[in-house]
């Protein structure tokens, strides 16, 4: 029973944050590996430890007088490090790097240096044993993760070691020179150690009690989902929902490894268990996301029901401009392709000329257009849920521009002007959940 627990970024912002971790870490042994992000900001105005490396880079490499932001990063670890009396001589660490600092230090060593130093710190806190990352995650040239190495390692590393500390976001080349992930990345790291040793359960602490069941910038006080499927996850961060790096679930979902997120400010609180099997949900939804700035390409032709292969002919116009698709629903002589306006931004003209050039069709398009996707893995073989969205719905005047279900009856997508944006979320979240 072994458990990966990580830290982001706001649960080590400060020495009072690096407090509560070690009470969390120290108060359940089975938690063999710690992974830590960046030190992250202490309130709004502040900035993380990782944004201040990435601009110090650019004053480096276009040689910009760079004292300022270095004496920020310098005094941050250094203040840590004082504050709790760390037997760590971080200063030697430091002055080492500034003496690297020039025009051509690579990007990602230079910024993989906040995980690096952080999680240094938090080793000789907890007085657990430091394992730099890129000595267990190894990459290949082309990006992929070299498994078979990193497993290797990492199980050699943890038989070797009670428990150990290591530094997210990064893994490096068989150079051996850093590569970073993408913005956070330590997410993913945590996931791909839990995979390499078979972990039973992937912790990964931040300041929030779990993924909240709708954005709280649009809905007031949405609660937090306790249990939700990968699959239900991946569906709400399609549509938005920003939870965890989308790289995270795969490693884990592999070994069915549930992933529990938890608040490092409120320990007691349960959080969200996000696994394979989940008991029956509370509500039939599980959560409601969505985006604004959606095109729909609607497209018309008189007897276009009687052409074999016209659908396949528009969509694969689509195609020769490398536009993913999202949805495309159809009449008997009409159909409408739905795409991010970002897909389409240089190329709509061109589109809609060979639309209507090779299709024969009248093509017209609509514009601000918003997606909305109700999540419940309780919907599937239910009735009722599409009649409480359209009275919902109906009671606000807010008409429905399309509507569509996939075949597994996880989600259900709702288009609407994007001006009915806000109040759909919030309506639809009052009578599906808040009032379920
Ligand atoms: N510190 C990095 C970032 O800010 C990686 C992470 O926190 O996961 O993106």
């Amino acid at each position: 029973m072994l458990v990966v627990t990580k830290f982001g970024g706001s649960s080590l912002s400060s020495a009072t944050q690096f407090a509560k971790v070690k009470n969390i870490v120290l108060s359940d042994p089975k938690r063999k590996i710690v992974v830590c992000s960046a030190l992250g900001k202490r309130d709004k105005e502040d900035t993380k430890i990782t944004d201040l490396l990435y601009i110090l880079h650019a004053h480096l490499k276009y040689s910009v007088p760079y004292k300022d932001i270095w004496d920020m990063i310098y005094t941050r670890f250094l203040g840590v490090k004082e504050e709790l009396g760390i037997d760590y001589e971080i200063k030697n660490d430091l002055d080492e790097l500034q003496k690297e600092l020039n025009k051509n230090i690579p990007q990602d060593y230079l910024v993989s240096r906040g995980e690096y130093l952080t999680s240094k710190l938090m080793a000789a806190y907890l007085g657990y044993s430091w394992v730099d990352a890129k000595d267990l995650l190894k990459y290949n040239y082309d990006g992929t993760l070299d498994e078979e190495l990193t497993q290797k390692n990492v199980k050699l590393a943890v038989s070797k070691n009670n428990q150990i500390v290591v530094p997210g976001f990064y893994g490096a080349y068989p150079n051996g020179s850093v590569r970073l992930l993408s913005r956070g990345g330590s997410d993913v790291t945590g996931s791909i150690l839990a995979n390499c040793i078979n972990a039973s359960l992937y912790e990964n602490w931040t300041d929030v009690s779990g993924i909240l069941a709708a954005d709280p910038r649009l809905v007031k006080e949405p609660r937090a989902i306790d249990y939700i499927t990968y699959a239900e996850l991946r569906e709400l961060s399609y549509m938005g929902a920003s939870v965890l790096h989308e790289e995270t679930v795969f490693p884990v979902q592999q070994l069915n490894i549930p992933i529990n997120l938890k608040n490092t400010n409120r320990p007691e609180d349960i959080g969200t268990f996000i696994q394979n099997d989940c008991p029956a949900s509370k509500t039939i939804v599980t959560g409601i996301a969505g985006k604004k700035d959606f095109l729909s390409f609607n497209i018309q032709k008189d007897h276009m029901s009687n052409e074999v292969g016209f659908l396949r002919k528009g969509l694969s116009i689509f195609e020769r401009y490398g536009v993913s698709i999202e949805h495309t629903p159809t009449g008997i002589d009409s159909f409408s392709v739905v795409v991010a306006a970002s897909q389409v931004e240089k190329v709509q003209y061109e589109l809609v000329t060979d639309l209507k050039k090779e299709l024969g069709a009248n093509v017209n398009v609509e514009g601000d257009l918003a997606l909305v996707a109700v999540v419940g893995r309780g919907m599937a073989k239910r009735s009722g849920v599409c009649a409480k969205i359209f009275e919902t719905l109906g009671k606000k005047s807010i008409n429905v521009k399309l509507l569509a279900q996939g075949p597994s009856e996880l989600n259900i997508i709702i288009g609407i002007s994007s001006k009915d944006y806000e109040e759909t979320v919030s309506s639809l979240y009052d009578s599906l959940i808040r009032n379920n």
